[in-house]
């Protein structure tokens, strides 16, 4: 088993290891603090230095429960030396954008009664689907975009606990918060990682975070789309010149 770094700590940014073994598709190293695609994150991108060979990781994925960095070459000796390095633009926005999400689920959980149905965080563009929700008029969405980016603003501090599963129900349901999507995650997982932003919003995740919404600075909530029956989804970006 890979040791995932960036469980505890997101501003990992380099890191040394050794390979464990080597797959059809990449690399599986000892440790890493590359995140794979899931839960609705992509994969990372960045290099791996072996040898003083820069190899491109094209993207970092879960394959048969093993974590792989995916690479065009897989001709790498067991127990090899590895230099690894993120790219860290490209991972620093979807951390913005992972945080932001959280604060625009509960923002919609709180003013609108609508649940978050799914997500999909991308560079520059990411959406999500609300249910049940109605049309929201282009001049409602700026009026949410700037309270939501009042929310933003008030610099509220996200920290990451891993509690035991029972802990962790104990926590949300201290917080007066739903544990729906909790009991989704199977009985097998022993540890739970909580997200908590500021005040505001509590939620079990294993993605990655900034540690202040003074990071995500200000966010633009840019179009809908109807999904079906009071399904509606809203595109957003973090990056301030879109
Ligand atoms: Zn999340």
């Amino acid at each position: 088993m890979t040791k995932r770094m960036y469980l505890d700590d997101n501003y990992v940014k380099e890191f040394n290891s050794t390979i464990m073994k080597t797959t059809h598709e990449g690399i599986v190293l000892k440790e890493t603090c590359f995140y794979p695609e899931g839960g609705g994150q992509p994969g990372d991108k960045g290099e791996l230095v072996i040898d003083d060979q820069h190899i491109r990781v094209k993207n970092t994925r879960i394959r048969k429960g093993v974590l792989v960095h995916e690479t065009d070459s897989q001709d790498y000796e067991k127990g090899s030396i590895v230099k690894g390095i993120l790219n860290w633009d490209y991972r620093y926005e979807l951390m913005r954008s992972h945080s932001a999400q959280h604060v625009i689920s509960r923002f919609f959980q709180l003013n609108y009664q609508a649940e978050t149905v799914s997500t999909q965080l991308k560079h520059s563009k990411s959406r999500l689907d609300f249910q049940p929700l109605g049309k929201i008029t282009q001049e409602e969405l700026s009026g949410i975009t700037s309270r939501i980016n009042s929310i933003l603003a008030e610099n509220l501090p996200i920290s990451i606990d891993t509690l035991p599963r029972e802990d962790a129900f104990n926590y949300l349901r201290e917080k007066e918060y739903q544990t729906k999507y909790l009991e989704m995650v199977p009985k097998s997982v022993k540890s739970i990682r909580i997200i908590s932003i500021g005040e505001y919003d509590f939620a079990a995740c294993a993605g990655t975070h900034v540690k202040n919404t003074s990071e995500i600075g200000e966010i633009k909530l840019i179009s809908t789309k109807n999904k079906g029956k009071l399904r509606e989804r809203i595109f957003y970006s973090v990056t301030s010149d879109e």
